[in-house]
């Protein structure tokens, strides 16, 4: 099994991004090494623990980037939640409040069946409202979700209370 220590210095800190006060941890410079990219796709693999999976669903968009390789890898289908207004057909919505704000996620209606088994997959979880408006998504839809799975936890902000008693595993937490 890869090392996640390889990922971890691969992550760069960028001080005030996208705004004044936020360090931004850019994950690209793992997307653009084959090795590193490959070994997190490993990784977040595992977090499925054997089970059959139906659905990797990853959220609007660096989610998208790392659940559809999982997807590819588990023979599983894939299954995009995005921000409001780019899902073509009719989808269900869910709000969730922004530091300022809120904001909109939309999965289509029919893009998971009652009972088919998810893994949903983000590269990032924060403060967890992100996450916590998919999963009530894929709540809506009937959805089994058998886990919950990111690159990285900044675990200072305890986003994973708002996630329920959902299994959830991050390859890298940050302090
Ligand atoms: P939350 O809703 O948990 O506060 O924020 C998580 C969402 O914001 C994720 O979709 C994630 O992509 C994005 N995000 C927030 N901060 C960062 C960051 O520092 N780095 C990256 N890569 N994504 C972030």
């Amino acid at each position: 099994m890869p090392s996640p220590d390889s990922l971890r210095s691969a992550i760069r800190d960028v001080v005030d991004f996208p705004k004044p006060g936020i360090i931004f941890k850019d994950i690209t410079p793992i997307l653009s090494d084959a090795g590193l990219f490959r070994d997190s796709i490993t990784l977040l693999c595992d977090t499925a623990g054997g089970q059959k999976i139906d659905k990797v669903v990853g959220i609007d968009a660096r989610g998208f980037i790392f659940a559809a390789a999982v997807a590819d890898r588990l023979g599983a289908g894939f299954v995009p939640v995005r921000k409001k207004g780019k899902l073509p057909w009719e989808t269900r919505q869910m709000s969730y409040s922004l530091e300022y704000g809120e904001s909109v996620v939309e999965i289509h209606r029919d893009a998971v069946a009652p009972g088919e088994t998810v893994l949903l997959i983000d590269d990032l979880l924060a403060t967890g409202g992100t996450a916590a408006a998919a999963l009530a998504l894929l709540d809506q839809l009937g959805a089994n979700v058998v886990g919950v799975a990111f690159l990285l936890e900044l675990g200072f902000l305890n986003g994973r209370e708002k996630l329920g008693g959902h299994k959830i595993e991050s390859i890298l937490v940050f302090d």
